[in-house]
């Protein structure tokens, strides 16, 4: 024989317009729904909820019947934000612990999706039972966070699972022992973001009334930023089995959203007997290891999605426009320079560009003779020319310069034998 007793308080908080969180607390079934999805969508979605959840565990209040309500009420807020428009996209996270009887036993069963949390506070210690669906929650599992850092992280309201937003939803489900003196407290985000641990435990070891308890969370949620709703729901367990310590009180069951308490095929009910040892909480750092387990796992099958190709293509072109630029870069551009005392057309940059090194065009057989003195410190360290035609026609301008510069200060030979002479640099043909 289990008897509960509980309280809830909700508050639109400090911040916010509307009240999107909802609380649900009957003799046997306590929930907490946090909606998203625009002004109207994130109150739709958490009503929803918990109003299907409420229905349906009604029609079966088994273990199984609370796991399979909250499919239920994933199809329903699903379904109706196909059908509307203006509710496309709206979700919400759900955490319910219900008493159930499975074969003659009284079980709590606990479900979760999302980031709103419920805690067991047992002999002095709040554990988190459930785990936050969260990106930051993912980066902490996955070693990149510490918990401290998660609390604050910008990606900490980033959901990976929430209930709506798909046809199928995946459901964590525990079975817990009804131990007398333990309290249970669900809570949305807007409490957890703005209370820590020791400000949680400092309230259930302090206030028995789980009403006013649950009152105070929200009072003090609010004193500390109130930036979010806040949802508190305290379940105490008034009378329940005794502590013996002997068997695990929190069990995971399964994290498949498919048969999450052991229906059997036929579509009975098959209760799990209580007394096997079964799955206890792992610690974070279990946690964190079997994680890095799933995820080696899932490299194997991991399909190309389109946004993975699609950043391959975007990326192959990136690279292949840049290599592209750099080759046209430099196999458009020519210089002019002494090699020895002979004066080269070279093809690319200066001194070279990235990967390319400029190569000999043409030697001109143009020496330093048939250039006036003056452009030879330019010439040692190159002249840029932008076509080869445009570095011929500049060779040919020093030697014809060079050449009517002697010729005026000379006098001789004539102008008739200048012409007939053959010029260095001659064999510099085209432009
Ligand atoms: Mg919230």
């Amino acid at each position: 024989m289990t008897v509960l007793r509980s309280g809830s308080a909700s508050d639109v908080g400090l911040v916010r317009s509307s009240n999107q969180d909802l609380a649900l607390e009957t003799s046997s079934l306590f929930a907490v729904a946090d909606g998203m999805g625009g002004h109207a969508g994130g109150e739709v979605a958490s009503r929803l909820a918990i109003e299907e959840l409420s229905a349906a565990f009604g029609r079966q209040p088994t273990g199984s019947g609370l796991a399979e309500a909250v499919t239920s009420a994933n199809a329903v807020v699903w379904e109706h934000s196909q059908d509307n428009a203006d509710l496309r996209g709206m979700g919400t996270t759900l955490t319910a612990v219900a008493l159930v009887d499975e074969g003659g036993r009284d079980v709590l069963a606990l479900v979760n999706v999302g980031d709103s949390r419920s805690y067991r506070y047992h002999d002095g210690e709040l554990t988190q039972i459930t785990n936050d669906h969260s990106l930051a929650e993912e980066m902490v599992l996955n070693g990149e966070l510490t918990p401290a850092e998660a609390a604050f992280h910008p990606h900490r309201h980033i959901l990976t699972r929430a209930l709506g937003v798909s046809p199928d939803v995946k459901v964590d489900v525990w079975r817990i022992r009804p131990v007398r003196g333990d309290r249970f407290l669900l809570s949305s985000d807007g409490l957890t973001n703005e209370l820590g641990t020791n400000q949680l435990i400092e309230v259930l070891s302090t206030v028995t009334d789980p009403q006013a308890a649950a009152e105070l969370f929200v009072r003090a949620a609010r004193t500390h930023g109130g930036s979010d709703n806040i949802t508190a729901v305290v379940v105490d367990v008034i009378v329940g089995e005794e502590d013996t310590g002997s068997v695990p009180a929190v069990m995971a069951v399964s994290s498949e959203f498919v048969d999450p308490t052991g229906m059997a095929p036929d579509g009975v009910a098959e209760p799990l007997p209580l007394s096997v040892p079964e799955i206890r909480i792992p610690d974070r750092r279990e946690r964190r290891k079997a994680k890095r387990r799933e995820r080696r796992r899932d490299r194997g099958r991991r399909l190309i999605t389109f946004r993975t190709l699609l950043f391959v293509i975007l990326f192959v072109a990136i690279v292949g426009a840049g290599y592209f630029s750099v080759r046209w870069y430099n196999t458009n551009s020519y210089f002019v320079k002494l090699n020895g005392n002979e004066l080269v057309i070279y093809q690319g940059r200066i001194g070279g560009f990235l990967w390319y090194h400029p190569v000999e065009a043409q030697r001109t057989g143009v020496t330093t003779a048939d250039v006036g003195p003056t452009y030879l410190p330019a010439l040692q360290s190159g002249v840029e020319e932008s076509t080869i035609g445009n570095a011929r026609t500049y060779v040919k301008n020093l030697v014809s310069d060079h050449l009517s510069t002697h010729t005026t200060t000379s006098t001789l030979p004539p102008a008739s034998s200048a012409t007939t002479t053959t010029a260095p640099g001659a064999g510099l043909g085209g432009t």
